[in-house]
């Protein structure tokens, strides 16, 4: 039996890997020299079937066992960083200047790297271990997970169950957090134009001021949430864009407002695209203005299938034990593209400790490599725990 030891015999060769990776961020789809990287370190562990350009710059790689006939299991990481002036002040931080890794991924691609070096000379299990590396995660629609199931990567595989893991500081290191049902809220983002009658800031009484009635639109947004939705409903409304003139003597004829909505599910969703524009629309015709609204459904809520959750959570406790795996850990509101392969197959998707450092998207984030060995262990216990013979 494999433990976390096993793996620490892969942790400096994986830490290598990803400070690489952690040096050498790219955004978005536009993942060449990642994708390159990770392509060449998958033949060079002796695995042949592996297919590039998927979504532009995504991969999968089959690993077939040698134990018999079985399923494919699909297990992703995501490869692409964010637009961000890092500030971690490490030795190997970003080359690209404003792009950094702050989300870990180069973490999870590193560990899923590990995961296939270990499996390709270890194959004594069933079936096939498909590796998803892919872009575009931290995108706007649509994103990498969306488009590599909508070019048909499931049923081309072969895949029955796909997992997720992500790195998530504030549990410790070693230590697992996983939960059945939601695990991470949905992302819609919405735009309204509050659409008044500008004019001169001295005259207030010949305009319709949009810039008070946008101040009011904002206020009665965070009613919706608490005064009409169920205390215990999840629903996040924050408004993160205001845009009005560049003047102090003008009052502007319109005003931009943007932000975003988290739930746990859709029926939230379908109940916050129904109430913005109401109550935008109600307050701005109090004052006699006017509004354009647009929402849109960007990423649903990540949601762990009961029977694959159990899996998972075996597969964390034999390798770190039954104390260090939360199964009922608390639910994020931050949203993750992977719920579009969970809409595609059953699965789960799983946290894994990165210990007491900064928040993800912050510019002094960074991925612990004492994580490397757990995410690591977690792939291969994974896989032999489903495909075990
Ligand atoms: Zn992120
Ligand atoms: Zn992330």
């Amino acid at each position: 039996m494999t433990g976390v030891s096993t793996f620490r015999e892969l942790q400096s060769e994986a830490t290598e890997w990803r400070r690489y990776l952690h040096e050498n961020p790219e955004l978005d789809y536009r993942l060449e020299n990642t994708a390159n990287f990770v392509a060449e370190k998958l033949a060079s562990f002796g695995i042949n079937h592996i297919e590039t350009g998927i979504a532009d710059t995504g991969i999968v790689a089959l690993i077939h066992g040698e134990g018999g006939e079985g399923p494919t299991i699909g297990l992703r990481a995501d490869m692409d960083a964010l637009p961000i002036l890092e500030a971690s002040g490490k030795a190997w931080s970003s080359k690209n200047q404003g792009i950094m890794h702050a989300c870990g991924h180069d973490g999870h691609t590193a560990m899923l790297l590990g995961a296939a070096k270990y499996l390709a000379s270890h194959r004594d299990f069933r079936g096939a271990v498909a590796l998803i590396f892919q872009p575009a995660e931290e995108v706007e629609l649509p994103s990498g997970a969306l488009r590599m199931v909508q070019e048909g990567i499931m049923d081309r595989f072969g895949i029955s169950q796909v997992y997720g893991m992500h790195i998530q500081p504030g549990i410790d290191i070693g230590k697992f957090g996983i939960c059945p049902g939601a695990i991470m809220g949905s992302q819609d983002d919405f735009d309204i134009i509050i659409k008044g009658k500008g004019g001169h800031a001295a005259h207030p009484h010949h305009t319709v001021d949009p810039v008070t009635i946008a101040a009011h639109v904002i206020l009665g947004l965070q009613a919706v949430v608490s005064r009409k939705t169920d205390p215990l409903d999840s629903l996040v409304i924050s408004v993160t864009k205001l845009k009005a003139a560049q003047a102090y003597n003008i009052i502007p004829d319109h005003v931009e407002i943007a932000g975003t909505v988290r739930t746990l599910g859709a029926s939230l969703q379908a109940f916050a695209e129904r109430e913005i524009p109401m109550v935008a629309k109600g307050i701005a015709s109090a004052f006699g203005a006017e509004i354009e609204f647009k929402y849109l459904r960007s990423v649903p809520a990540t949601y762990n299938y009961a029977e694959q959750t159990k899996l998972a959570v075996a597969a964390a406790q034999s390798l770190v034990g039954p104390a260090a795996v939360d199964d009922a850990v608390k639910v994020s509101m931050g949203a993750e593209d992977f719920s579009y392969m969970l809409e595609a197959r059953p699965g789960a998707f799983i946290l894994v400790g990165n210990g007491p450092t900064a928040e993800c998207h912050n510019p002094a984030f960074d991925f612990d490599d004492q994580a490397l060995p757990y995410g690591m262990g977690y792939w291969v216990k994974l896989v032999e725990t489903i495909l075990g013979r």
